[in-house]
Parts: C-alpha cells; sequence; structure tokens
C-alpha cells in the first residue's frame, strides 16, 4: 500500500461523516481515481481512523468539506490535534490545506490565515484537475499548480474566481456505494442518499443555498432510476433518502417516489415547499414510511412573505397541511424565522396566528406539530446580505411568544440561541480578520461563552460585522468570487426590492 497522498479530514464523528453524502462523494471518488489516501474523523478532539493510517501531519493534502461556519474552529482544533500549526503561513504548504462546501463557497475570508486552497463551487467539474495538481513534487509547487485549477482561490496568490459547477447531473460520477461500517448508525439511520436535483429556482432572498447552487438542475428520470437500483443494492439499504432543496421543483420527483414505494422500499423526502404539496404526494411518501413532513413558511405574514420571495402565509401553509394530512403524514414540522428587517408586531401576530392554526388541525387529527424557530442571520452572497442581524432581545421575546403559542395548541418548540446566531453571522460575514479570532477562538474551546472573549483578545470588533450595511457598499467576498446567475448588481436590486416592501405599512 503506497503512503496516503491525500487526507479527508471529516470534522465531526463517523455518525455525522456517514450522513453526509459530500463525505460519501469524496471518498467514493477518491477510491474510484485510486488515489492513495486515509480517511480521518475530529472525534473526541483527536482525529480518529477506521484503519491503521499515517498520522495526519504527514499526509500531503487535507481535503476539507466545510458546509457551516461553526465548522471552521473544528478545523482549528484538527490541525492543532495532529500537531499541525493552524496558520498557514507556519505551514508552509506541508499538508496542504483545501477547503471546499458552502460556507466558504459563498466567503472564504475568514479562513484566509488558515486555508491554503478553496474550491469555490461543486466538485465534479474540477476532481480530476484537483487530483492532477496534488501530484506536483514540492509544496510549493502543489500550491502553483492547484491555484491554476478553475474554481480555486488561494489566499497566497489571490484572484477572482468563477464558481464552478456541474452542467449536467446525468453526466457526473455518483456514489452508488455509500455502504457503513457495522456498528456505526448513521444520523438519520441507514439509507441510500439519491440527489434528485441540485440548487433551487425559487429565489428566496434570505437564502444562501438558493444563490450558491445556481442554477437548477434536475437527473433525468431514467438516471433517477439507475442510480436508485444501483445504489440500493451497493449500499446494502432498504431505504432512499431524497436529497434536494425543494424536493417536488424536480420534474422527475413523483414519479422516482412512486417508483421507490412500488419498489417495496422505505423513502424519506427533505423539506418540502407548502405549494407543491397534495394528497397524493402525501400518500406516496406515508407509504413509504416517513409520518413527518417538514414545511418551512418561515413566516405568516404575506407582506413579508412578499418582501423576501417566499409568500405561502397561512392559507397556502394550512392548504399544504390538510392535503398531508388527508394523505397520511401525521406529524408536521414548521421551520420559522424571526427578526427579518421591517418585521412589525402585525407580521409577528400573523405568525402567531399561523402556528395556532396549524397546531389546531393538527391537534384535533391526533399528530404533532412541532416549530422550529430560527433568528434571521444575514448570509452572504444573499441579497439580503446587506440587513442587519436583528436584535437579540426581540429575537428571543419573538421566538418565545411562538413557542408558547405552539405548545398551547399541544405542539412542541425549539428555539436557536441568539447568541449562537451572532456568532454565525460574524463567522458568515467576517473578513480576513477573523482567521486569528478563529484561532485563539478554538483555543478558548469553541464554546460560546468563549467567543466575545477571544474576538476582543483579537482586535475583532463584532458590530462590524451584525451591523447593516448600505446597499452601495461592496462586501469583501465579492472581489474574490463571481456568482453566476447571482451579479452582484443583481443582488442589490434584490435588496432594493425587499426594502420596498418591509418598510412600507
Ligand atoms: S428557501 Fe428553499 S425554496 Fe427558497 S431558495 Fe432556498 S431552497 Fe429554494
Amino acid at each position: 500500500m503506497r503512503d496516503p497522498q491525500v487526507a479527508l479530514v471529516y470534522l465531526s464523528d463517523r455518525r455525522v461523516a456517514y450522513s453526509s453524502i459530500a463525505f460519501h462523494m469524496i471518498r467514493g471518488y477518491l477510491a474510484e481515481a485510486r488515489v492513495p489516501h486515509a480517511v480521518y474523523f475530529l472525534e473526541e478532539g483527536t482525529l480518529t481512523s477506521e484503519k491503521p493510517v499515517p498520522p495526519p501531519s504527514k499526509v500531503p493534502v487535507w481535503l476539507v468539506s466545510l458546509p457551516y461556519e461553526v465548522l471552521y474552529a473544528d478545523l482549528v482544533k484538527a490541525l492543532d490535534a495532529s500537531g499541525v500549526p493552524p496558520l498557514r503561513e507556519k505551514r508552509r504548504g506541508s499538508p496542504l490545506v483545501v477547503a471546499g462546501g458552502p460556507a466558504v463557497t459563498a466567503n472564504p475570508l475568514p479562513l484566509f490565515d488558515i486555508v491554503d486552497a478553496f474550491l469555490i463551487g461543486e466538485l465534479e467539474p474540477v476532481f480530476d484537475d484537483l487530483l492532477e495538481a496534488f501530484q506536483a513534487g514540492s509544496p510549493q509547487a502543489r500550491l502553483q499548480e492547484i491555484a491554476g485549477v478553475r474554481g480555486v482561490l488561494t489566499p497566497a496568490l489571490p484572484r477572482k474566481v468563477r464558481r464552478v459547477y456541474q452542467a449536467d447531473l446525468d453526466d457526473s460520477w455518483y456514489p452508488v456505494e455509500q455502504r457503513v461500517p457495522r456498528g456505526v448508525e448513521p444520523v438519520w439511520g441507514r439509507s441510500y442518499m439519491l440527489e434528485t436535483t441540485r440548487g433551487c429556482a425559487r429565489m428566496c432572498r434570505f437564502c444562501m443555498e438558493g444563490v450558491i447552487f445556481r442554477p437548477k438542475r434536475d437527473r433525468s428520470y431514467a438516471r433517477l432510476k439507475e442510480l436508485l437500483e444501483e445504489g440500493v443494492e451497493a449500499s446494502g439499504v432498504g431505504k432512499v433518502s431524497f436529497y434536494s432543496l425543494a424536493f417536488f421543483d424536480s420534474p422527475h420527483a413523483e414519479k422516482i417516489l412512486a417508483y421507490a414505494v412500488e419498489r417495496g422500499l422505505e423513502v424519506s423526502v427533505p423539506s418540502l415547499r407548502a405549494e407543491t404539496i397534495t394528497r397524493e404526494r402525501a400518500r406516496l411518501i406515508s407509504m413509504g414510511g416517513q409520518r413527518t413532513i417538514t414545511i418551512a413558511p418561515e413566516t405568516g405574514s404575506c407582506r413579508l412573505g412578499r418582501a423576501i420571495n417566499k409568500c405561502i402565509g397561512v392559507e397556502g401553509t394550512l392548504r399544504a397541511v390538510e392535503e398531508a394530512l388527508e394523505g397520511g403524514i401525521r406529524n408536521v414540522k414548521l421551520y420559522l424565522i424571526v427578526g427579518f428587517p421591517g418585521e412589525t408586531e402585525e407580521d409577528l401576530r400573523e405568525t402567531l396566528y399561523l402556528v395556532g392554526t396549524v397546531g389546531k388541525l393538527i391537534a384535533r387529527s391526533g399528530g404533532t406539530l412541532k416549530v422550529s424557530i430560527n433568528p434571521f442571520i444575514p448570509k452572504p452572497a444573499t441579497p439580503l446580505q446587506w440587513a442587519p442581524l436583528p436584535d437579540r432581545k426581540r429575537v428571543a421575546e419573538a421566538s418565545a411568544r411562538i413557542a408558547r403559542e405552539a405548545r398551547m395548541h399541544g405542539g412542541r418548540a425549539s428555539t436557536y440561541d441568539p447568541k449562537w446566531a451572532i456568532a454565525q453571522a460574524v463567522l458568515s460575514r467576517g473578513d480576513e480578520k477573523l482567521g486569528r479570532a478563529i484561532i485563539a477562538w478554538a483555543h478558548r474551546g469553541a464554546r460560546l461563552g468563549t467567543f466575545h472573549r477571544a474576538l476582543r483578545e483579537a482586535g475583532v470588533e463584532i458590530s462590524e460585522y451584525t451591523g447593516g450595511w448600505p446597499p452601495d457598499y461592496t462586501p469583501p467576498w465579492h472581489n474574490y468570487i463571481e456568482h453566476p446567475y447571482a451579479s452582484l448588481r443583481n443582488l442589490r436590486l434584490e435588496y432594493e426590492a425587499y426594502l420596498r416592501i418591509a418598510e412600507s405599512r
């Protein structure tokens, strides 16, 4: 066995890793391309592996997936645990840390002092080019080669890059073998994850995934059927988890769902757009063994719904819930967001009314309502990237009122700590100044209670990243990244359209 050239460093434990399609994708492709590699998991503060492998510090290239910003501190922990300096300049390219995923595709700047190269966009179109660049003889030559790959941004040799994406999903390699070792139980159980669609055409103005995965692309029915057959066989499971941003927006979603159910498989579908739920679709989902559906109306207010470009409201949500219950679904989970800029007491009352009305309907049918209440967090690359993070106390009060309303009707509610929202907003909208602060925070355990102190000590002013910005301000990530189908000009026009509605009374 040759020494590994590449380390896939997964920044969570193996239960989470085996629940991630990105993990299966990267690991599967490395195996398919016969690249000598090792896989490490971050478990209880150390990097572990399933096989005897060299220490991660000895592997020349690390591949890291960063879907969320809070993982930035975990990357520092992984480097520390391996005796590798987290500061890029101290490592001198050995090992070379290459990161990708939604969080850094939207804004890689907070990790400029830590990561050597960022893949801005999707892996499939450039994976072979990256693997070839990894072959270069010295760390310096490797960095030079990687810097020349399409979609790669290297802080040492910075240039503006255009996000790369896989134009035709039918043409792309897919990890059909998603085997999970004995003794590991993935977070949502054992199933084969099948991505039907990538991207979303709905253009909700707060949604980062909706921008960074543009344009929407669908797999054909023939390809989905083929992948389903191969996947359940190769993965040795009897359940398929469909994976996409807005499942029934795929022209083939209902057909492939029906096919899976007829074939006797258990199914799981992701969060659904309310207007796409019908009795027949709900019937298929419940026949496939799923008893809960998730809908994200975000707000009960039509005015705010129009502002965020997701106008579902009470009527739309009620219709969807009625259809779902009649189709055999028992439980409903609602995702709500509080603190959109311009949100009024009237908007909040409409959300309370939504929760109360849906709660009564579900209680009458004997099911359970769960409500997940989250604060609005301005995300980079979205039309709302210029908006301020809402006031912490206001969010806490509004969340508590909605949670009370849900409980009054027998529902359950979970709220997101507004203090974590501050950390997430800073890490999302941060710039190069944040790198050393992230290292300091990781050294303090990366707990919520140490975030403010670590940033203060690193000379970072939190309010710089949580306040609103005027629309003519250019957020720094736009100096490095160009998003197809989402120019800075268009995002600005969308923000102005938001403000026109949100500020009207
Ligand atoms: S919130 Fe959902 S429907 Fe809207 S753009 Fe994002 S993924 Fe699409």
